[in-house]
């Protein structure tokens, strides 16, 4: 199948800029014991361009049939983890379809060479979906771009005795028989690699969130006596972070802790998900709880356009983490600031922030340079103006995506002044600047 697109050089062989998915509507049938998934997928698709043909990201899962507005298309293949569909009649720029697969088979994570393995996965007792960056056509096909954000609803069912989370609200939990059937909603535009399904035997209980947005977390009955010791403060943290960053972007947070251990917690939108140990409430844990639910804001509403520019993610997550430890009464930002300063001082200087490579996105060091460029920027625009710029940020762009120039552009809209120097230096050089 020659000439497939590639949506973001640094994830070959992924996502289409042809087309964009307005919305996916996810019916999942997933067997715990033989590992067995089988879905119906129904793509709105918008083209962008004249269509003779949709490509569509899906990986391991077998395609049992095609059609686009109810007619089977002129044909489809599917080869390498891309759906061809060659369309019977073009869809114009500008015009709609209804693409519905039926599909199934046994789901596993994708290995790729810089990202290393992403996707459906089985626990000792459940599943986790970790879908950054490509791991989504490993469970439903679809446009896999960070920079193309759909409406979801995303229903599951599995045996009764299980608790499935996935984005967005509960809307309706359906029991038959041995089975139950969870079906979430997700209005808020999202990207492929933030959908997630999470399965295991979990209680759902409610945090005391102390705020207007309501807390819920899915924990295993045997880890819930440790559960505050790492998630007490996470009602007072959100309202820390919405009187920093504005209203928190989605109706409701979760916070599904499984089973396994896991090695990183990681983001899905409107909800994280961390491994058991990490309740032990020492600062290492909580700095990642802080970390986890600000990519609700930077990350998740605010989407970076190209994964070149992932510091928007990962440095303001990672300086979330210091401002709570201010906040919270741990350590001062500017305390973290040196030391991290300090730290990176004594490693090797080859990484562009602006564009570390595939190979370097995930790099620690793009985590604590970018952070330190916020706290840089912050030394010079002021805590008014800059907690302004971060407010102003997200409300422009939540449910979209953006870019370094963007964010650049807003800050010296903010500062009434230029900051060329400073964002040169901080993310197009790899000499560490001083912090002043
Ligand atoms: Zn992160």
């Amino acid at each position: 199948m020659p000439h497939l697109p590639t949506a973001d050089p640094y994830l070959p062989h992924h996502g289409d800029p042809s087309w964009h998915a307005v919305h996916y509507d996810l019916d999942l049938e997933y067997d715990l014991v033989g590992n067995r998934l089988s879905g119906t997928a129904v793509i709105t698709v918008e083209a962008l361009t004249d269509l003779d043909r949709l490509v569509l990201d899906l990986a391991h899962l077998q395609v049992k049939k095609v059609t686009v507005d109810g007619r089977q298309p002129a044909k489809h293949a599917h080869r390498q983890h891309r759906l061809v569909v060659s369309l019977r009649d073009r869809i114009r720029a500008g015009e709609r379809a209804t693409v519905t697969v039926k599909y199934a088979g046994k789901p596993h994570p994708l290995v790729l060479r810089h990202h290393g393995d992403a996707g459906w996965e089985e626990l000792t007792d459940g599943v986790i979906v970790a879908g950054q960056p490509h791991g989504a056509p490993t469970w439903f096909p679809c446009n896999d771009r960070a920079d193309d954000k759909a409406a979801y609803t995303i229903s599951v069912s599995t045996a009764a005795n299980y608790t499935v989370v996935a984005n967005g609200t509960l809307v309706r939990r359906t029991r038959h028989g041995s089975g139950e059937t969870w079906t979430y909603q997700q209005v808020e535009p999202m990207p492929p690699y933030l959908a997630t399904v999470q399965i295991g035997r979990y209680a759902l209980i409610e945090l005391d969130s102390a705020g207007r947005v309501p807390i819920h977390a899915a924990v295993p009955d045997s880890a819930r006596a440790d559960f505050d010791a790492s998630f007490g403060r996470q009602g007072e943290m959100m309202a820390c972070f919405e009187r920093l960053f504005g209203p928190y972007p989605f109706p409701a947070y979760t916070v599904v802790v499984t089973d396994d251990e896991l090695e990183i917690p990681l983001e899905s939108q409107s909800l994280s998900t961390f491994g058991r140990n990490f309740l032990t409430g020492e600062w290492e844990q909580v700095r990642l709880v802080a970390h986890e639910l600000a990519h609700q804001w930077f990350g998740n509403a605010v989407t970076m356009r190209r994964l070149q520019d992932i510091w928007l993610h990962e440095g303001f997550a990672c300086y979330a983490e210091w401002l709570w430890a201010e906040d919270g009464g741990y350590r001062s930002a500017d305390a973290w600031a040196a030391h991290h300063h300090a730290r990176l001082d004594g490693l090797r200087k080859d990484l562009l922030l602006a564009d570390p490579g595939p190979d370097l996105m995930f790099d620690d060091r793009v985590y604590k340079r970018g952070a330190l460029t916020l706290h840089a920027l912050r030394g010079e625009l002021g805590d008014d103006a800059f907690f302004g710029l971060l407010r102003t940020w997200v409300a422009r762009y939540a449910g979209g995506s953006a870019d370094t120039a963007d964010f650049e552009a807003l800050a010296a809209e903010v500062a009434g002044r230029p900051l060329t120097g400073l964002f040169d230096a901080w993310l197009r050089r790899k000499e560490l600047p001083a912090l002043t």
